[in-house]
């Protein structure tokens, strides 16, 4: 009878302990996870072009996958709720820009300024990135090393033919790779590309040079997507394309823009990069009516 009562309490013990040792595993894995915090901008554009809910929807549906991340979107947009940005390890901005960009309003702008100084990565998405050089721009300089500005930078829609691509987490598992875009250029950088690493360049067509700014280049490779790391430890991250929402749908674009959140959000991107894969039933899912 002894022993069996004995037995009891080792079986018990066990149990215990296993489900102790769960648990503990369970609220690592939650501390040890990084948050990308995906932000939405209302619908703009014509059907198929700047989707900005169907992008990060997708977006997020490919990051759910990857271990170490936890990817929160807010929709139509920016977040009514004010603590939305408080455990953000990265935030991703994919909405309408210039006057009426939606980081410039309010208190948003220190808002940030106080979340850059912590460390929190920043990545913007095509026509997120345009803001006036007056107000945003600055910011934009600092956070993620350049922004499209308007008078000086160009946005054509041209083929970008990327021949080689530099060695960089970014660019893991990514092949070259052409695709048309409505890839901005001739962006406006720190200057001497302080601290800027370009990630995507290509030769856009001379007749694409639109401003006076961009006339002065003629024959230049010009950077569509590039990397920052700030002093203090906060990376960002600019990419010019994304108007067409089809161009998700390839892989190298894709793996392109996942593995640079991890790399914002200093999560270890994988050897192979970001692996995923996005149906042509997946793209036409969350489109904005039409
Ligand atoms: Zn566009």
């Amino acid at each position: 009878m002894k022993a069996l009562l004995r037995l009891g309490v080792m079986m018990l013990t066990l149990c215990l302990t296993v489900w102790g040792l769960a648990l503990a595993a369970e609220g690592e894995g939650k501390a040890s996870r990084k948050t990308i915090v995906l932000v939405a901008g209302k619908p703009s554009h014509g059907p198929g072009d700047h989707e900005h809910n169907a992008g990060m929807l997708l977006l997020q549906k490919c990051l759910k996958n990857v271990a170490g991340v936890k990817p929160v979107v807010h929709l139509n947009g920016w977040p009514k709720d004010p603590t939305a940005f408080d455990n953000a390890d990265a935030i991703v901005l994919f909405m309408d820009g210039g006057g009426g960009h939606l980081l410039l309003q309010g208190n948003r702008l220190e808002q940030f300024a106080q979340l850059m100084k912590k460390g929190v990565g920043l990545a913007c998405i095509h026509y997120a990135l345009t803001v006036p050089k007056d107000k945003g721009g600055p910011e934009l300089l600092d956070w993620i090393g350049g922004y499209c500005e308007q008078g000086y930078s160009v946005w054509p829609f041209w083929t970008a033919e990327f021949k080689s691509l530099p060695k960089h987490p970014i660019t893991r598992g990514v092949k070259p790779f052409t695709l048309r875009d409505e890839w901005y250029y001739n962006m406006r950088f720190r200057p001497g590309m302080k601290g800027v690493l370009s990630i995507l360049k290509a030769v856009p067509p001379d007749n694409t040079r639109g401003t006076a700014a961009a006339k002065k280049h003629p024959g230049r490779a010009e950077t569509v997507a590039w990397a920052v790391e700030r002093p203090a430890g906060g990376r960002g991250f600019g990419f010019t394309g994304a108007h067409f929402h089809n161009n998700w749908g390839r892989d190298e674009f894709r793996k392109l823009v996942l593995n640079a959140l991890l790399w914002t959000a200093h999560v270890e991107v994988p050897a192979n990069g970001v692996q995923s894969s996005v149906s042509p039933e997946e793209l036409r899912e969350n489109l904005d009516p039409k």
